[in-house]
């Protein structure tokens, strides 16, 4: 069994970026990301101070805007409004959840779709489900990464993705389809899931449900992805039995230290990304 160590390979894709930025800097752009963070949900909190602390690392420009939970759905739409317009953001994040008397797809589809880095916008997610260029959700992103980086050969490989969100089952499953890889989804509702991820060559456990998948579910030698962030008595725990299923897997991401890391990563490249298509559109005009 091998380890796919989602630090060590963030590391080198932020190298990367690290690279790219300084480039875009001597050409007179910063990358800037603007995150909203409503409330004070600790995990939440600690998400926002972990992205803000990368962009730091990576010489990218970040805004925190904390507001309270009190807040209006108006003054949080006209909060992103102004991100919108302002030049010097290229990226906008609201941190969900958010309260329940704001609407999250509201607050979404309000996001302007070029500063869309997280890719939950109804327009970017079309974009992705008709193959086009857009911005994928950054946990998907960061798992075909891995992927490509530990050279795992995906085309025609039977993919099993366990969860069905908008932001990490869903469009995860689409970008290995758009990788030409064979997607079979489960869900709450899939009977004998078992069955099915058995048969995975790649299996993608996000379903936030600790342990849910246990050595008898992996076939011998598949690459298991556990996406799964869930505490157990105080301890953060993956999807994944890691100490059973390591002993089937031929490579396996421990929690915390695998997606987790790649998550931010690629939400400084979507912003990185964002920031050379300002460059592009400076130059034409
Ligand atoms: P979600 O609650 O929105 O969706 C969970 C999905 O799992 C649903 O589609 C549901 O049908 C399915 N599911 C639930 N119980 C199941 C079961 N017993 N059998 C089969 N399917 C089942 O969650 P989400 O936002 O997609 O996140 C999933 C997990 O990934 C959570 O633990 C979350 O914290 C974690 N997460 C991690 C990262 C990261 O960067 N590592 C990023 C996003 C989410």
């Amino acid at each position: 069994m091998e380890l796919l160590n989602g630090k060590e390979i963030s590391g080198q894709k932020r190298e990367e970026l690290s690279a790219e930025i300084k480039m875009l800097k001597e050409d007179g752009i910063t990358p800037g990301l603007a995150v909203i963070l409503v409330g004070d949900h600790p995990a939440s909190r600690s998400y926002v101070l972990s992205k803000q602390r990368t962009c730091k690392e990576l010489g990218m420009h970040s805004i925190l805007t904390e507001l309270p939970d009190t807040i209006s759905e108006d003054e949080l739409l006209s909060a992103i409004e102004t991100f919108n317009r302002d030049h010097d953001v290229d990226g906008i994040l609201v941190q969900l959840p958010l309260p329940s008397h704001i609407s999250e797809r509201k607050v979404i589809e309000a996001i302007a779709p070029h500063k869309d880095v997280d890719g939950f916008h109804p327009l970017n997610a079309g974009k992705l489900a008709t193959g086009e260029p857009t911005f994928v959700p950054c946990t998907p992103l960061g798992i075909l990464e891995m992927l490509k980086t530990k050279d795992i050969s995906i085309r025609g490989k039977q993919v099993v993705v366990v969860g069905r969100s908008n932001i990490v089952g869903k469009p995860v499953g689409q970008l290995l389809l758009s990788e030409d890889a064979t997607v079979t989804y489960c869900h709450s509702k899939t009977e004998n899931l078992a069955a099915h991820t058995k048969q995975a060559d790649i299996l993608i456990a996000a379903a936030g449900r600790a342990k849910l998948v246990s050595k008898e579910m992996v076939k011998e030698g598949a690459i298991v992805i556990d996406v799964g962030m869930n505490k157990v008595d105080g301890k953060l725990c993956g999807d994944v039995d890691f100490e059973a299923v390591k002993e089937v897997a031929g490579m396996i991401t421990p929690v915390p230290g695998g997606v987790g890391p790649m998550t931010i990563t690629m939400l400084m490249n979507n912003t990185v990304l964002s920031a050379k298509r300002r460059k592009a559109f400076k130059g034409a005009v």
